[in-house]
């Protein structure tokens, strides 16, 4: 039974390529981001509290601090990795602990409504004729005043969402779909947002229309994921925090010459090809600016010579230069402030397709997008034609550490 959960989707999203090593091949890396690391032993510090108050145990703050530093000893390796240098292990620790004294202080002393589940396993199918499922964990499920069900999720990371931003949110509201039913007498589910680094508390509801939407934009996205054949490699800011740079394309290259000691760095093939070829490059600029320069030297005197001696022909030794004055109208480009009123003012005359145009390079860009409904962009897709091309693209590295 195909299943999938929303951060299995969210790879997707973020990258393809990543999906297909982490969830097709299946490929297990033994390195995690210190932020990861640090998110679990907070999760496992506020798991520990609500499940002592199920049996009636209140722990202290210091209490449950304690046994935090103790889970990030146990847990700590050195496969933890810090991607943002400006930060040490002992600084996420910090923020780990003041996470999880705020949220004591806050909800002291957690009698705001009764707890039903803790890291609850939810599975549920999205749709049943076509046997896809979602699986998911709750960090916790709590009951309010017997009829409203709260779905509360631990948050450590450094950004705060809007409140346009949770509307949005498709865990959450995945989890929704996973505890309908489960209770009886809920009148309302409530979504909850717990955003420790913050002390902040965002909430949000979903109606029955806004899950049928998502069940079906949802089901839409598998479908992409299930007839995808390439799983490109999409680079981002978070490749900096993906655990498979070693084993892709687009970043293996740099991890292998970024190990090599100096003295190899310079001799490796690929790292003294592409200095070659940016020399190379600098040196052809360097030239065709000089040429250009000269260039536009012998066109002026070419142009007053012909003026001076009434001439729209000059002779060399090969070739005729043939001398051309003219004044043309011109109309403002893409990106030109007027050209905007002329598009309009074109379209309101009725002349609009006598001189607009299709736009192919724009066109295969929205398609690979995904930006237009599946059964369209399948339509289209039909008037396409493979070819394939190579390009060598040189883009400035930052300065190495
Ligand atoms: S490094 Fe970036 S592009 Fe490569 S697999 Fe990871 S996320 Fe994708």
């Amino acid at each position: 039974m195909p299943t999938y959960s929303h951060s299995q989707l969210s790879t997707y999203e973020t990258c393809p390529h990543q999906y297909r090593l982490h969830y097709i091949q299946k490929i297990k890396v033994d390195t995690a981001g210190i932020e990861a690391f640090m998110g679990s032993r907070v999760h496992d510090a506020l798991e520990k509290l609500y499940r002592d108050l199920k049996m009636t145990k209140l722990n202290t703050l210091e209490e449950l601090l304690t046994f935090y530093h103790q889970s990030w000893e146990k847990n700590w390796s050195e496969t933890v990795q810090i991607i943002r240098k400006e930060y040490s292990a002992e600084d996420y620790r910090r923020l780990g602990e003041k996470c999880i004294t705020d949220y004591y202080k806050r909800y002291y002393p957690f009698d705001q409504g009764k707890t039903l589940g803790i890291e609850e396993t939810i599975y549920f199918p999205l749709e049943e004729e076509k046997g896809y499922w979602i699986r998911g964990v709750v960090d916790r499920i709590a009951l309010l005043d017997g009829s409203i069900l709260e779905i509360h999720d631990y948050k450590t990371s450094s950004r705060l969402p809007g409140q346009a931003d949770v509307e949005a949110d498709r865990q959450l509201a995945f989890y929704h779909m996973g505890v309908e039913g489960k209770w009886k007498d809920i009148k309302e589910i409530k979504l909850i947002w717990h955003y420790l680094a913050f002390d902040a508390e965002i909430q949000s509801l979903r109606t029955p229309e806004k899950l049928q939407q998502l069940r079906q934009e949802t089901a839409e996205l598998i479908r992409r994921i299930e007839s995808d054949r390439d799983f490109s490699p999409r680079e981002s800011p978070l490749c900096d925090w993906c655990d498979y740079q070693g084993l892709c394309p687009k970043r293996k290259h740099r991890i292998v010459a970024e190990s090599l000691p100096p003295n190899e760095y310079l001799q490796e093939e690929g790292v003294d090809l592409v200095n070659r070829l940016v020399e190379l490059k600098e040196k052809k600029g360097v030239l065709i600016e000089e040429i250009d320069s000269e260039l536009a030297r012998v066109e002026e005197a070419l142009f007053a010579y012909a003026q001076r001696e009434e001439l729209e022909a000059v002779y060399g030794r090969d070739f005729v230069a043939k001398i051309k004055a003219e004044i043309k109208e011109k109309y403002p480009l893409k990106g030109d402030p007027n050209r905007k009123a002329l598009d309009e003012f074109i379209k309101n005359a009725g002349k609009w397709m006598e001189v607009s145009d299709l736009n192919p390079w724009m066109l295969a860009r929205i398609l690979e997008r995904g930006g237009w409904p599946p059964s369209l962009a399948k339509k289209v897709k039909e008037f396409s034609t493979i070819e394939k091309n190579r390009s060598i693209t040189l883009t400035k590295l930052k300065v190495r550490d």
